[in-house]
């Protein structure tokens, strides 16, 4: 448990004192030494491309003053050998010109300074000559810049592929599908004003020459109670905004809207009204715009439109109470909800008041007090929201579909998914999140030492066993079948009795209290650790510790919505609505999935997705809590280099051999440093390397020859390009 031992820094850079040895700076050519010279000169000012090339690599200070000069110098992009570690600079830089893609399309990775472009084109080319899929893994709290990345990307394929009339047509639905989905999955928060509230993984799809001919979206765990409730300063989901300020006087007519957002409870919790950096108007043209390019027919758009109006008229409904038992205080609403979606007014209404539930044939409608029709109604709007959504992720699917659906095709999938949550006050939905981000880690390890492993055998280099920490322990704890804690919690939720959060507690604190991983407030007493509530549990995460209050997870993860809405809504005419809430299920005597099950089950599909693709993975930091350019605030990116894991991926990639190029390209840039190969050297390239390796005096053990590369335990930090692609 905890990090394995620290590599000893035995390489021959390093002198007896243990301090590494100043770059030599070889005698050979005097304009090549001028050079040099400056070289080391512009690192100090810049920085290093590349962490592996941080003399003190496992201090955390020296990594984040590497990420301070870059950020000053507008460099925002650093290598962690493949890995690529953005910093979001809140201002737009001028690298993602068309310039700057023809500059990066085809260009060998560590011939230019770091940038996505050279990330994509990497992915893209090995595509292209391995056929083999590739998967970009985008992590990062909040507001880190994830979300943007992924449309670079994107950017960069549409630009770097044909341009053939159809392939531009496959180019615009892959970029078209973002506006549309961020309309109705992003929102306004106190991190981000355009927050995604959802995670998101999209296949491009190729065929054998390297065009894309389509795509395929698949969406985990919305945030649906932001339809209900949002927290100051914070907003619903964009399109109810975007419907509001944009659409025609005759639209809002038809859906019975008003321009003025204090008509609707539904978003009246957080901020009310307009943001600086959106304007809803404009989006909500973009947006039509996008569904005519994703080929969505009128018919769909008013059917999706008359939904999207019909949650802010159930948010209206409102209830008072009579002698116990709930009455509707806004009939108008109801009649709006019933003429939008196609369904009877009345039984609706009765739905909205009563729960009907069916004891072994016996059935018993019983009223519901203000309290329940509340939660009822909640409980519909979110439903209704939530499946909306699913349902436009697969209409957009539709679109993307390669018209020839050949059967085989290359991707390059992308992986845009929440990051590692850690508030004042971690609750289910933290919960859920954190457990994707130790499942992804996994993979991480995974895929990394997997891939190390086969670069190692293809090269004919004898494998060297890193030691590193192996997160597998705290996914089991989490999934582990009958007694980690998802099984608990469903055990929980099923138990007949009156199950509650906290006898939910319990049975965790009975059953996990020796798990090193798990902490119950008695053993966090006993540790004389952080004091905990009596509701809370903390688990020792790979990324930190956590403590999670346990109030509401029963219920979140039972997600319960009354038979009796689910039967109105069955029967509605509008064709989504139809479609989502089949009828099928009110017959079903299964049980439907828990919430956590249900995300169990997708996130172990996406990690089977990924297994089988070769992976590269962008880091995503954000400077300041205050979205602001030219801010670098060092607590909150040491914070986030710890979050996410970069001090032990750097650990890692030193410990083996952290450096290594292909023998015509280490020749090429370094031959003018060895007078036995420069001027003129006719050898081949891997017996050139091995004189200039030999003059710059490496040490046996301090290097390797593989088939096609030279590897370099320790690099001395000459070998780094320079930054010449400064803007
Ligand atoms: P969330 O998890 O909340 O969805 P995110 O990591 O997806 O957050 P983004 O939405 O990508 O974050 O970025 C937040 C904002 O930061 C953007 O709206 C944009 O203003 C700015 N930003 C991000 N990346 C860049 C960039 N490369 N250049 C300029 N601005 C950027
Ligand atoms: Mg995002």
């Amino acid at each position: 448990m905890g990090a394995s031992e620290p590599v000893s820094d035995t390489g021959g850079g390093v002198t007896s004192s243990g301090k590494r040895k100043a770059p030599e700076v070889p005698k050979t050519h005097p304009e090549l030494r001028r050079n040099m010279e400056r070289g080391l000169h512009e690192r100090d000012r810049v920085g290093v491309q590349d962490f592996v090339l941080l003399e003190n690599f496992e201090s955390e200070d020296a990594f984040i003053d590497n990420l301070r000069k870059r950020f000053n110098e507008n460099l925002i992009y650093t290598y962690i050998g493949q890995v690529l570690v953005s910093v979001n600079p809140y201002k737009k830089l001028p690298i993602y010109t068309s310039e700057v893609i023809q500059y990066y399309h085809r260009r060998n990775f560590f011939e230019a300074p770091p940038h996505i472009f050279a990330l994509a084109d990497t992915a893209y080319q090995s595509l292209l000559k391995e056929n083999r899929d590739q998967c970009i893994l985008i992590s990062g709290e909040s507001g880190s810049g994830k979300t943007e990345a992924s449309k670079k990307v994107l950017e960069f394929i549409a630009a770097a592929t044909g341009h053939k009339k159809q392939v531009e047509e496959v180019n615009d639905k892959l970029i078209g599908s973002n506006p549309v989905l961020e309309a109705f999955g992003n929102a306004k928060t106190n991190r981000n004003d355009n927050s995604s509230r959802f995670g998101k993984y999209m296949d491009i799809q190729f065929n054998f020459q390297g065009d894309p001919i389509g795509g395929n979206i698949l969406n985990y765990l919305l945030e649906k109670s932001r339809v209900v409730h949002q927290f100051s300063g914070e907003r619903n989901f964009h399109i109810f905004y975007q419907l509001l300020a944009g659409a025609s006087e005759e639209t809002l007519r038809k859906l019975y809207l008003k321009r003025n957002l204090d008509t609707y409870y539904y978003m009246s919790n957080g901020t009310k009204g307009t943001i600086d950096t959106i304007d809803d108007a404009v989006q909500y043209n973009e947006v039509i715009k996008a569904m005519k390019t994703m080929e969505m027919t009128q018919q769909e758009q008013d059917d999706l439109f008359a939904i999207v109006a019909s949650v802010l008229h159930m948010g209206n409904v409102g209830f008072t109470e009579e002698d116990g038992v709930a009455q509707i205080l806004k009939p108008a609403s109801v009649e709006a909800v019933a003429a939008l979606l196609g369904c009877n007014i009345k039984q609706l209404a009765e739905a909205f008041t009563n729960r009907t539930i069916d004891a072994h044939g016996d059935v018993v409608v019983s009223p519901l007090n203000r309290e329940f029709a509340i939660y009822a109604r909640d409980a519909l709007a979110k439903a209704v929201y939530d499946r909306l959504f699913t349902w436009l992720v697969t209409r957009l699917n539709k679109s993307l579909q390669p018209v020839n659906n050949p059967r085989s095709k290359m991707v390059i999938g992308i992986l845009d998914i929440y990051g590692f949550e850690i508030f004042q006050k971690n609750s289910f939905e933290q919960f859920c999140i954190n457990y994707c981000n130790e499942k992804l880690q996994q993979l991480f390890i995974q895929l990394t030492l997997k891939s190390e492993q086969e670069e190692y055998l293809r090269e004919g280099i004898t494998w060297e066993n890193v030691h590193y920490f192996n997160n597998k322990v705290i996914c089991d704890l989490i999934e582990e079948k009958y007694k980690g804690i998802i099984s608990l919690m469903d055990e929980e939720c099923l138990r007949p009795g009156e199950p509650t959060d906290l006898s939910f507690l319990e049975k965790l604190n009975v059953n996990l209290n020796n798990h090193p991983h798990y902490i119950s407030h008695m053993k966090a007493d006993l540790q004389t650790q952080k004091v905990m509530g009596r509701d809370e549990f903390r688990l020792v995460h790979y990324a930190g510790e956590v403590t999670y209050n346990v109030r509401g997870f029963l219920e979140k993860n039972n997600d319960l919505l009354y038979r009796d809405l689910r039967e109105v809504m069955s029967h509605t005419t509008n064709s989504i609505i139809k479609n989502v809430f089949d009828v099928k299920d009110l017959t079903s005597k299964k049980r439907p999935d828990t919430a956590i099950t249900q995300f169990k089950n997708s996130l172990n599909n996406l990690v089977e997705i990924l297994m089988g693709k070769e992976p590269s993975y962008i880091r995503c930091i954000k400077p300041n809590d205050y979205k602001m350019a030219n801010q670098f605030n060092q607590q909150i990116i040491l914070h986030q280099v710890k979050y996410l894991g970069l001090m032990e991926n750097l650990r890692v990639r030193r410990a083996g051999f952290a450096y290594r190029r292909p023998y015509e390209q280490f020749l090429q840039r370094y031959k003018s440093l060895c007078p036995q190969t420069w001027p003129n050297y006719y050898g081949s390239a891997k017996e050139g390397v091995q004189l200039l390796v030999c003059h710059l005096g490496y040490e046996q053990d301090e290097y390797r020859m593989g088939n096609t590369k030279l590897f370099i335990r320790f690099p001395k930090t000459l070998f780094d390009t320079e930054d010449a692609f400064q803007m």
